[in-house]
């Protein structure tokens, strides 16, 4: 195994040169993917790139995005910029936002993928003493396998356990003296959920470590499961399209998502304009894959919304940080002109009620043809117990998650409370918000 320092260098890598090996880089995957992809070349043609005309990283905005359709509307292997025979596997993105997209992956991209999540796990402060519970689905997923394939590369002892059958998670991270649990949050909610049900006492584990990521989640939500569970919860971010789950992990200082750009260099852009956005302004997060071989994507947009802060870290990487993902461009409604995502509602809910975790939003359409928005929350268990049979106190408790939803995300919600156990619960990523509008 390679000592930390090795595995961790290239995040404390001075800046000057950090610059010089992404150019280099740049100029080479921008080179692959013009000779080896049709559709590329084409990209270019239309929007009248003269590829010779890019020569350095400070060309890159003269170039086009690739979207999402793109990587849709080319399925299965048309942005395949290798030869099928050096493609070792495939991955597809789990199409919350539609039909799949499909990744041949060589084996230099697992490598790559590999050491960005080992790299994330040593920031997180795992080493090979600890014991990785895996609860993201394998398969089609990224989730399971980029962390099984990174924690091994860490020299961690996996537990491949997938997601759903929660009590069996539970047993292990008793019986394996599991340190460490990687999995959605919305999943490690329910995991709480089952817990509490059966009596289960996190003090008889050695859990330090939970890796949450694949979906949005709140500083709030952070809390409550810290709160419940005494362990440190990390955020890792990812995607499909760009390798999976540690295109960029949080390190202990937990202020914003360090981003592996010696593999993956980010931009921030205007969603509507399209221009590229300076550090610190906020906009859609768009990738340029450095190294991938399989399909490399140039100007991928992510439709993720969040900045890029470039002020050094506390830690002392060199590596770039982005805020938290708020939202993805999919998730945010307009309501009667007013931009509202989920992660506010959550935010405002658990203000309210730190066990107010489940909670789902939906959409329909009044009578009168506009936009309604309605939020069913689920009382906690002591919550039920305190207040279900008085009505007047369930109607108080009811009209201040409403006011405090109205003062802070600025429109009215219809704010509905329902037992517990009612909303779905997710063994993957959470469905928040249920669009009936056309019903
Ligand atoms: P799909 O787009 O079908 O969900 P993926 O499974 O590849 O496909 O999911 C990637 C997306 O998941 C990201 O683009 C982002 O929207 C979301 N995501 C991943 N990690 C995080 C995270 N830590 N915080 C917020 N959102 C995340
Ligand atoms: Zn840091």
């Amino acid at each position: 195994m390679p000592k930390y320092s090795m595995i961790s260098a290239p995040d404390f890598m001075p800046v000057n040169r950090l610059r010089e090996i992404q150019n280099q880089k740049f100029i080479n995957v921008f080179q692959r993917t013009y000779q080896n992809v049709p559709w590329y070349r084409e990209l270019l043609a239309k929007n009248n790139v003269d590829p010779n005309s890019i020569r350095s990283l400070a060309d890159i905005s003269k170039l086009p995005f690739i979207k999402k359709t793109d990587l849709r509307d080319t399925y299965p292997n048309g942005m395949l910029a290798t030869s099928m025979d050096k493609i070792v596997r495939y991955h597809a993105s789990s199409g919350t936002t539609g039909k799949p997209i499909v990744v041949p992956y060589t084996r230099e991209d697992l490598d790559v993928w590999a050491e960005c999540v080992s790299r994330c796990l040593t920031a997180f402060g795992l080493d090979e003493s600890d014991v990785l519970q895996v609860g993201y689905g394998y398969g089609l997923f990224t989730g399971g396998l980029g962390l099984h394939d990174g924690g091994q590369r860490r020299g961690c002892t996996i537990v491949p356990v997938s997601g759903g059958n929660t009590e069996r998670h539970l047993m292990f991270f008793r019986d394996l003296k599991v340190t460490a649990i990687a999995c959605t949050p919305s999943y490690f909610l329910h995991i709480i959920d089952v817990a509490q049900k059966i009596g289960f006492d996190w003090k008889e584990t050695k859990l330090k470590f939970g890796i949450f990521g694949a979906e949005p989640w709140t500083e709030e939500m952070r809390q409550f499961i810290e709160a419940q569970t005494g362990i440190r919860a990390y955020d890792i971010y990812g995607l499909t399209e760009i390798s999976g789950p540690g295109v960029g992990g949080e390190c202990s200082c937990r202020a914003g998502v360090h981003i592996f750009e010696d593999h993956f260099y980010p931009e921030i852009v205007d969603p509507d304009t399209l221009q590229p956005l300076p550090d610190g302004e906020s906009g859609e997060l768009v990738f340029t894959t450095l190294d991938k071989i399989g399909m490399p994507v140039i100007r991928y947009r992510t439709r993720d919304i969040t900045k890029i802060i470039a002020e050094p870290c506390p830690c002392g990487r060199t590596i770039r940080r982005i805020g938290r993902i708020s939202h993805r461009s999919d998730d945010m409604m307009i309501i009667r002109g007013v931009n509202v995502f989920p992660s506010q509602v959550e935010s405002v809910l658990l203000a309210v009620d730190p066990g107010l975790v489940n909670y789902q939003i939906y959409l329909s359409k009044n009578p009168d043809g506009l936009d309604a928005i309605e939020v069913k929350v689920e009382l906690t268990r002591e919550k039920f117990a305190e207040l279900g049979d008085n009505v007047a106190n369930l109607e108080k408790f009811r009209r201040q998650i409403a006011e405090k939803l109205k003062s802070t995300v600025g429109i009215n919600f219809k704010t509905t409370l329902v037992e517990p156990d009612v909303i779905p619960r997710s063994q993957g990523k959470m469905q928040r918000i249920v669009d009936e509008r056309n019903k």
